[in-house]
């Protein structure tokens, strides 16, 4: 399990005893290894996570603490926690418990019937302030409107195969919105639901600023298509004027209703305000593809290779 900690001292000692009986119990039901882990990773915390984590790891339970230089965001501490751990699979979740640790064993079966993912997905928010709901469901919706493809409802709760680690540890962009990446690499999914609690202790490290900066980024790493639409308005505009340019010209030709030195000075401000929103947008058209170009995706990745002299089982490499 991988959770990324900020400012979670009062939480850890909570969760810990949580966690342990958690793998305690699915090491009885043979559904894990005896040698499976929790890695905290404490992202920057100015409070004392760290000792208390360190703590934990030295009184010999299955703990292992990261500890990052600053605080570089939760999903870049989800992202180096990741890449950190090993295991055969892995399973991210908050440090708040917010998302029900008791459909583990579900997930844990869904990864053994083959599913090298599994998302888990909120069946209902009434744990959560009228704001965060609103919040959030705006976020889902407008990602989605914009092309960005992710699973409804599902955050950062979800199971990984040790493959789809790997996989992701492809993407090298700066910009990691790991609920955009992983529904791309592919891999045969599934979903379990479940009910989210309220926070055990402490408060939501989410505020406004945050929420607002990680739909953003979900949004522009996703999809160039706020460019897109500046360009459709350019050509809006454009089209405007040139309807009102007839428009004055048949009425200065035709009737008397012509007022003197209103088409020549209106006309121009919508036709070049139109061209320039439209020059704007093709040239952010390519600022776009430079941005996807630069981020240097991988265009592929091989599930299996088969070739005649040795033959290679690839379960966990690719
Ligand atoms: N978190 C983190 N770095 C940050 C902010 C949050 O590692 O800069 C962690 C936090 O400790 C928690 C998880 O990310 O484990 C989710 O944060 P939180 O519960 O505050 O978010 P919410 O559930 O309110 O969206
Ligand atoms: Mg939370």
């Amino acid at each position: 399990m991988v959770i990324p900690c900020y400012n979670e001292e009062e939480i850890l000692p909570i969760i810990s005893v949580k966690l342990k009986a958690k793998l305690s119990l699915l090491i009885e039901q043979g559904l894990i290894h005896e040698a499976s882990k929790v890695y905290f990773i404490d992202d920057g915390s100015i409070d004392d996570t760290w000792l208390t984590i360190s703590s934990l790891v030295e009184e010999g339970g299955p703990f292992v603490g990261v500890r990052l230089t600053r605080n570089f965001g939760h999903q870049y501490a989800l992202y180096a926690g990741l890449m950190q751990a090993d295991g055969d699979a892995l399973i991210s979740l908050d440090a708040d418990l917010q998302d029900d640790i008791d459909v583990i064993e579900e997930m844990i079966q869904l990864y053994l019937e083959g599913n090298e993912i599994v998302y888990g997905v909120r069946e209902n928010r009434e744990s959560d302030s009228l704001f965060k709901k609103w919040t959030a469901i705006s976020h889902y919706r407008i990602s989605a409107l914009l092309g960005v493809n992710t699973v409804q409802d599902h955050a950062d709760y979800r199971l990984l195969s040790r493959r789809a680690v790997k996989m992701l540890g492809q993407y090298r962009e700066t910009n990691i919105y790991l609920r955009g990446v992983i529904p791309l690499l592919g891999l045969k999914s599934s979903k379990v639901y479940y009910t989210r609690h309220a926070r055990v202790a402490g408060e939501s490290k989410y505020n406004l600023k945050s929420m607002f900066s990680l739909s953003v980024k979900g949004v522009t790493s996703f999809s160039i298509m706020p460019l897109r639409i500046i360009t459709l308005l350019g050509f809006l505009v454009f089209i405007i004027s040139l309807i009102m340019g007839g428009w004055a010209l048949t009425a200065a030709i035709g009737g008397d209703t012509a007022i003197a030195g209103w088409a020549s000075t209106v006309i121009p401000i919508y036709l070049f305000g139109g061209i320039q929103l439209l020059a704007l947008g093709v040239a952010g058209e390519y600022i776009g593809k430079t941005y996807i170009e630069v981020k240097n995706r991988p265009l592929y990745l091989i599930d299996e290779i088969c070739r005649n002299d040795i033959q290679v089982e690839q379960k966990s490499d690719n």
